[in-house]
């Protein structure tokens, strides 16, 4: 993406011990961008604890403070593409002029540029050009620097001018700051106890605490119940006991049996009441998604049924689809646990 998510902000980004040196240097740099020795400003941390929130909360509020600053926020991945595709199509003057035209440059997970010559040549000059103008430059990258192995070290010696932040994993406190503005802005309420149960169980990244609040809305939505404490602990069992498993047909039962408040054994019952057909026909199409299992061994497992009973669930399937979206919004969710 080459383009700012107005989503992030520094308004809606928590700060914490955690982060603190990174909010400010990053701060600082939107307020005066390119006048701080905070150029570059090289910003890294693991999975999901808001690099990019960070680097686009700094975009947008240049985008909102000044006129006449063009910032460009572009992933490495993209870059490189965007590399590879001018040199095919004869286009890398363009290419370099675009980059080295604009007042602040925001890359994105720089990590993605190891072992890429050409494309760090490219950077490399862009990087100098604009330096040397003193336009800002803002990097992320999942790791500090020094291990970074496959970047030329030309580069890693100019990563360091400037400034160089961490973001590390957000203690207690942080978390439950995280969790109490991310259910107000869902326009939601929890008490107390569950926020605090969430901050206790999820302390990896934010990204994986944004999803386990996904899951228990949507969970509460789904199942009609109030979110507490028992609802927040079924959330996190199918999200911790799904983590690293492969999709099974079993898998598939137990969580669509959970979703819907059935039990398996209803699922492979010959019941036809409505509140079991729907989830069982669910429960087979995902089979037939997920694994690679016959349509007769699906059928099998669902208390010994032919394969056309198992077409007929998918044929089901695909008709109410096209008849209610919410068939797909529940199979995505469903999916959504299988990760
Ligand atoms: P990274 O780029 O480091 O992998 P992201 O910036 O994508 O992580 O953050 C993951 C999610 O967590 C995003 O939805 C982001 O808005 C949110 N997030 C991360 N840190 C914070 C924070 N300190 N306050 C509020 N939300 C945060
Ligand atoms: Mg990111």
């Amino acid at each position: 993406d080459t383009y700012l998510n107005p989503n992030y902000s520094f308004d809606n980004f928590i700060e914490g011990d955690c982060n603190r040196l990174a909010r400010s240097a990053g701060f600082a740099v939107a307020q005066r961008p390119g006048l701080t020795s905070f150029n570059p400003l090289m910003m890294y941390g693991g999975v999901g604890l808001g690099k990019t929130h960070l680097v686009q909360a700094i975009g947008n509020y240049i985008m909102n403070h000044f006129d006449n600053k063009m910032v460009l926020y572009v992933s490495s991945e993209k870059f490189t593409n965007q590399f590879i595709n001018s040199i095919k199509n004869n286009t890398l003057q363009e290419f370099t002029d675009f980059y080295m035209k604009v007042d602040v440059l925001a890359i994105d997970d720089v990590q993605f540029l190891s072992g890429k010559e050409k494309t760090q040549d490219t950077f490399f000059h862009i990087f100098n050009h604009l330096h040397q103008l003193g336009k800002q430059i803002i990097m992320t990258s999942d790791r500090p620097p020094r291990e970074l192995q496959g970047l030329q070290d030309r580069l890693l010696s100019r990563f360091k001018w400037g400034l160089t932040a961490d973001l590390q994993t957000p203690d207690f406190e942080t978390r439950i700051a995280i969790i109490q503005k991310k259910i107000q802005s869902e326009g939601i309420s929890i008490d107390y106890d569950v926020i605090e149960y969430i901050a206790h169980s999820v302390n990896s990244n934010v990204r994986e605490l944004e999803g386990v609040i996904v899951s228990l809305m949507a969970q509460a939505s789904l199942t009609r119940r109030e979110i507490d404490v028992e609802l927040a602990k079924n959330t996190l069992r199918n999200i911790v006991m799904n983590e690293h498993k492969e999709v099974t047909i079993d898998t598939i039962q137990e969580i669509v049996a959970d979703y819907f408040q059935v039990s398996i054994a209803d699922l492979k019952s010959k019941s036809r009441k409505k509140e079991v057909v729907y989830p069982r026909q669910l429960a087979m199409f995902l089979a037939k998604e997920y694994t690679d299992l016959p349509l007769k061994s699906i059928g099998y497992h669902f208390g010994g049924r032919d394969h056309s009973t198992v077409i007929h669930s998918i044929q089901s399937v695909n008709l109410l689809m096209d008849e209610t979206p919410d068939v797909e919004e529940t199979l995505q969710k469903l999916r959504s646990y299988f990760k």
